[in-house]
């Protein structure tokens, strides 16, 4: 997709879309992926954009699952990418709990993965992955001044998305996730009421491009009655698939701290 300042190719990862957004003096990597999208994003970087890997100048990790923060430590010690995340990101797989945590959700990606037909592969990743830059609500990027950080919780502690306002373009990692052409809430939402402010707050913005971690690119021209309208799936009650992810997880020591 080519845009005024900058093209945005798609790599289909292992689980998730990733977003490489090309820029003539470098490149922004959204989401990382799992720690065997590596190989994904090398190939892709060498294959269409002939470009090296260490031509991204940063990778976000929009939050700490592992189709979306597998990759980053292994694409920052093998071609040196910072990495960028939102402050507490370090806390959501700390301790005994976190560490539970960690597994069990590299357990449900692989179902997740097993579900997509795709062959098993190595998914365990650092759990800690010591970002070089922390951010808070509302910061912009470092080397990409044009990106805005959005603080939105309710799925973890920590997600965020990231606004492109010139091109009216966000990233909304798992924000919402589209199966089979349907929206739906991400899966766990750990803080439902947190999740509940978040779309009122991506409601207030007018992106007519939204890049999705699950469901590609979504062109529209209402984005503020999507995001509201997703406030609906949170008092709805739970079927089994979601009970059954709601069992695995709860571990995380940010889950106590939050009072939940
Ligand atoms: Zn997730």
């Amino acid at each position: 997709m080519n845009l005024h300042s900058f093209t945005i190719h798609v790599i289909e990862g292992y689980i998730s879309s990733i977003y490489l957004v090309e820029y003539d003096d470098g490149m922004l990597l959204l989401d990382s992926g799992c720690v065997n999208d590596v190989k994904r994003i090398d190939d892709y970087c060498k294959q269409f954009i002939n470009r090296p890997p260490s031509d991204i100048k940063l990778a976000i990790v929009s939050h700490m699952h592992p189709d979306h923060a597998g990759g980053a430590a292994a694409l920052r010690s093998k071609y040196g990418i910072p990495i960028a995340a939102y402050k507490d990101v370090d806390r959501w797989y700390s301790g005994l709990g976190g560490s539970l945590q960690h597994k069990l959700d590299c357990y449900m990606a692989l179902g997740v993965a097993r579900a997509n037909k795709r062959n098993r592969e190595r998914i365990l990743f650092k759990p800690i992955i010591h970002p070089d830059y922390l951010f808070d609500d509302l910061q912009v990027l470092p080397f990409f001044n044009d990106w805005a950080v959005l603080h939105t919780p309710g799925h973890t502690q920590h997600d965020i998305v990231l606004y492109h306002q010139q091109e009216a373009l966000l990233y909304i990692g798992d924000i919402i996730c589209a199966v089979k052409g349907k929206m739906l809430l991400p899966l766990p939402v750990m803080f439902p009421a947190q999740m509940e402010n978040s779309y009122n707050k991506l409601a207030s913005l007018n992106p007519t491009t939204i890049l999705m971690a699950h469901g590609g690119v979504n062109q529209t021209e209402n984005a503020s009655s999507l995001f509201l309208s997703m406030k609906e799936q949170l008092s709805q009650p739970p079927n089994s698939l979601m009970r059954r992810v709601y069992r695995l997880s709860g571990f995380s020591p940010e889950i106590k701290r939050q009072g939940m």
